[in-house]
């Protein structure tokens, strides 16, 4: 966290397990006041209890579906009815479908984009006036997916490239005035990532990698390629270099 976060008013969706419950903590311990937003209620009432006692003076649960348009009005409401404002909204719920495309009933493909794509599209539409208030910031947990394409995720790859154009574009359209950081992480050991060999997912990054024209030039040339493109977005692109060299 560069910036001081203490006292910010922060939503995050998908708060219940993995990156959303441990982002409650860090936010917690930096002493920003959080709404927790998911649908088990139950696991989020666990991480509310912990973030407190890590230091968030004030710990909020929000029972919801991100991708019904009615409950994200609602989250975002009652956040800012209680807090009175909004400073950081965290749109990180998803869900994957490590499936060979026709390897599973059509309906499952549904869910994928309307919770990973659309939900954050709700979350951000009726959080976007408090936003422009606090001049505030939206953190977006897309995926290496979104742009590495493996096999066995051709949907989830789908929304999670549809979150990227969607928030680069928004970040053209408002310009400084409110934040946007796209995280794409790589392999997190997580509850959608169960079942998923570490070894196995490593392997698939790998090849999906190999042959790339970017990728095959040596690292001194694609510093230099990546400094000249991108400038403020370099952070981004290290995401990248670490999941293909490191991860
Ligand atoms: P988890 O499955 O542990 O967390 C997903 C979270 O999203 C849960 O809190 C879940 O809560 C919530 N969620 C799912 N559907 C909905 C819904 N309809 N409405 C509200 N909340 C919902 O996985 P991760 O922590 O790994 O995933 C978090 C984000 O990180 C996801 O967007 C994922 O795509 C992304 N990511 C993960 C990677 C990994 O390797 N783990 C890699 C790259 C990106 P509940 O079920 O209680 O609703």
């Amino acid at each position: 966290f560069k910036e001081n976060v203490a006292g910010k008013v922060v939503l995050i969706t998908g708060a219940s397990s993995g990156i959303g419950e441990h982002l409650a903590y860090e936010y917690g311990k930096r002493g920003a006041r959080l709404a927790l937003v998911a649908r088990r209620t139950d696991r989020l009432q666990k991480v509310a209890g912990r973030a407190r006692e890590l230091g968030s003076p004030d710990v909020i649960v929000i029972t919801a579906d991100v991708s019904k348009l009615q409950d994200s009005k609602r989250f975002v409401d009652q956040t800012v009815n209680h807090f009175g404002q909004l400073d950081h909204l965290v749109n990180n719920a998803g869900i994957g479908t490590p499936q060979t495309f026709g390897g599973t009933n059509i309906s499952n493909y549904v869910p994928v984009m309307d919770i990973n794509f659309w939900g954050s599209v709700y979350g951000t539409f009726f959080a976007l006036p408090h936003l422009r208030k606090s001049r505030g910031k939206i953190v977006v947990m897309s995926s290496a997916g979104g742009w590495l394409y493996p096999p066995k995720a051709s949907v989830y790859s789908a929304s999670k490239a549809a979150q990227i154009a969607l928030f680069e574009s928004l970040r053209a359209e408002w310009g400084p005035g409110i934040g946007i950081t796209v995280v794409t992480p790589g392999f997190v050991e997580s509850e959608i990532t169960q079942g998923v060999q570490v070894q196995k997912a490593k392997a698939i990054v790998e090849s999906t990698c190999r042959g790339d024209p970017y990728l095959t030039q040596p690292f001194w040339v694609k510093s230099l390629f990546l400094v000249k493109l991108l400038g403020p977005e370099l952070w981004t692109w290290f995401n990248y270099w670490v999941v293909v060299h490191i991860t």
